[in-house]
């Protein structure tokens, strides 16, 4: 999938304003290039699966680059528990848990604290419905990944046949204007 020209126009609804498999094929130059200085990303299933102690190595080195290229990639999680504080803690990420995605003020509260504003951040993550849908609604720039791990909780998956449906349907409505 085509990482480049994803950042115009802004997205809206459900539709991703980019969509890659895995955030280590986020392109950190291009991002930094559109004025990009810092990326909300989610934990579970974006960062780390929940078998993992930690991060993949993939994971890792595109964290230093991040780093490298002067954005600040900061963890931003529904989840609460110390597992997450606690890993974002030994990779030395500034982290916001408990966050409340999809509601407005998750974000708010996230770009306050950061000094950010909407065009300076995008928000990472695994979840259309929770990810995807309020960073647009927040004006942030939003990129889906694939989930890292299939096996998920069974709230989670009940949704993912509803997500399939929902970026199909973009997809078709796309092809339909650029056609
Ligand atoms: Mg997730």
């Amino acid at each position: 999938m085509s990482t480049h020209n994803q950042f115009t126009p802004k997205r809206t609804g459900f539709s991703p304003s980019q969509q890659v498999r895995h955030v280590s094929a986020i392109d950190l130059e291009s991002l930094r290039q559109s004025g990009i200085r810092m990326l909300l990303i989610d934990f579970d299933n974006t960062l780390i699966a929940r078998h993992e102690a930690r991060p993949s190595a993939a994971v890792l080195a595109w964290l230093e680059r991040a780093r490298q290229a002067g954005i600040e990639a900061v963890v931003f999680s529904n989840n609460r528990s110390r597992r997450v504080s606690r890993i974002a803690g030994e990779l030395r990420l500034r982290c916001f848990t408990g966050v409340g995605k999809p509601a407005l003020s998750a974000y708010r509260t996230a770009l306050d604290a950061c000094g950010q504003t909407p065009a300076t951040v995008v928000a990472i993550g695994d979840q259309v419905f929770r990810d995807i849908w309020g960073a647009n609604r927040s004006g942030v720039h939003s990129i889906l990944v694939e989930p890292l791990d299939r096996r998920e909780f069974l709230p989670i998956r009940l949704i993912r046949p509803i997500e399939r449906l929902v970026l199909a349907s973009l997809r078709e409505r796309q092809l339909r204007n650029v056609g």
